[in-house]
């Protein structure tokens, strides 16, 4: 099992220089070796035209990794007097790249690689050998040529499973985004078969936006509404960007120093609050996997609900997309059961005491009473025990129709099996009747 281990970087000034230098090595690297590959195609489309065929025409130029490296290392010292600056990884990390991208073309999963922009590109060097890795104050990370660069946080985590000797890291990937440095170690880990948990806590979950989510066993967890908390000062700092000289595409108009300073204040918000909210996912995620050993969960169709303007933001802002992958994969490392409701199974609508199910249940409506057996609840809560009791009978997932077929109304994922049920539409819409009746 390979696993990305990513930590955010604090360099010193001379170390950011010079990973800047790196990761612009990369990038020449891969626009010379493509000039080449395409002065060697257009070569020999000209001489085609002029009547050569076959051994009269310039032979290929190879395209793979190997060769390209080839080709530029014996140019460099002409294009590149510079070279020794950086690791000689940061031009191999280059012609990979470019070889990856002629690779994708030829089998026809990509379009012609162009050249990458020195002002757009994204940032990237990958180390795969020298003297890169952690270093054993936990707070430090080693990297060829550009020395021991502290980290944002501590590695430890990582740090433990080397130093028990159950993790190798097998390369460092430098890159620079949303306004920092970072660098990904992809670590090779002990493949994952963990015991099935069983017997233990069923839970059923459902995602809203007034709270994160709702327990069926009645706890609330808030949504700490992040991006709300720092609106006005984003606003601030999306206003004073507008004020400013930014870049004009038209009149290619380089930005003002002001414009650019304004921007990287705006940016460095939206980097906090996509962090802290990445962060809020991840602790509740984490908490569920380690509490339960059966999780349920709503299919929310969540594309078709950003469709919805008013409710987009807020959407969008609990990340339910989010909480789904991550529940996804930590169920399935941890050996919990996680079990995904049929898109159209009516959690809100039936009674999670006697079964009996509304045709109607206004949004604004936020209590759920039952006309049959007289129970009140939080419409909410209501649901997540409807899904808690999916878990309980997925013996009896399916239910006979009036004529005769029968209709999944949930289906588990099974740890290690990405399957889930996809039933086609046409039964989803008859079910969905079913259960409104
Ligand atoms: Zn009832």
């Amino acid at each position: 099992m390979i696993r990305a281990y990513l930590f955010a970087l604090d360099p010193t000034e001379a170390q950011a220089d010079a990973m800047a230098s790196h990761c612009g090595a990369t990038r020449v690297a891969y626009n010379w070796c493509l000039a080449q590959v395409k002065a060697n195609w257009s070569q020999r489309a000209a001489e085609q035209t002029y009547g050569l065929t076959g051994d009269q025409l310039t032979p290929w130029m190879a395209s793979s990794a190997y060769s390209l490296r080839k080709a530029w290392n014996a140019a460099k010292d002409e294009v590149a007097p510079w070279w020794k600056q950086n690791s000689k990884e940061a031009y191999a990390s280059g012609c990979a790249n470019l070889a990856a991208a002629l690779a994708n073309r030829t089998a026809g999963r990509a379009k012609m690689p162009r050249f990458k922009s020195k002002r757009t590109a994204r940032m990237s060097c990958k180390f795969t050998t020298g003297r890169f890795g952690l270093v054993r104050d936990r707070r430090h990370v080693q990297l060829p040529v550009i020395g021991v660069v502290r980290t944002g946080e501590s590695t430890r985590k990582l740090a433990r499973k080397i130093e028990a000797g159950t993790a190798r890291i097998r390369s460092a990937t430098l890159s620079y985004q949303r306004g920092r440095w970072h660098v990904s170690f992809s670590v090779d880990l002990p493949d994952a078969a963990p015991e099935e948990r069983t017997g233990g806590g069923v839970v059923g979950v459902d995602l809203g936006i007034a709270h994160l989510a709702t327990l069926s066993t009645g706890e609330q967890v808030p949504n700490q509404r992040r991006l709300d908390a720092e609106l006005s000062n984003l606003r601030r700092a999306e206003r004073a960007c507008a004020r400013r000289r930014g870049p004009d595409r038209r009149t290619g108009a380089a930005p003002s120093n002001r414009w650019k300073k304004a921007r990287a204040r705006a940016d460095r918000i939206h980097t906090r609050v996509a962090n802290l909210r990445r962060n809020d996912t991840h602790q509740f995620t984490s908490r569920l996997v380690r509490e339960f050993d059966t999780i349920v969960i709503e299919d929310l169709h969540v594309a078709g609900m950003l469709r919805n303007r008013r409710l987009a933001r807020h959407i969008a802002g609990v990340s339910w997309g989010q909480i789904r992958r991550q529940l996804t994969y930590k169920t399935e490392r941890a050996g919990v059961r996680l079990v995904v409701a049929d898109r159209w199974f009516a959690s809100s609508k039936t009674c999670s005491e006697c079964g009996t199910a509304k045709a109607k249940l206004p949004l604004n409506e936020r209590v759920f009473a039952c006309l049959a057996c007289g129970i009140v609840l939080d419409r909410d809560e209501n649901a997540a025990r409807n899904l808690a009791a999916l878990a309980v009978d997925t013996g009896e997932l399916r239910r006979e129709l009036p004529d005769g077929s029968d209709v999944r109304r949930a289906c588990s994922h099974a740890p290690q099996s990405h399957r889930h049920g996809k039933s086609p539409h046409r039964t989803q819409r008859h079910h969905r009747k079913v259960v409104a009746r």
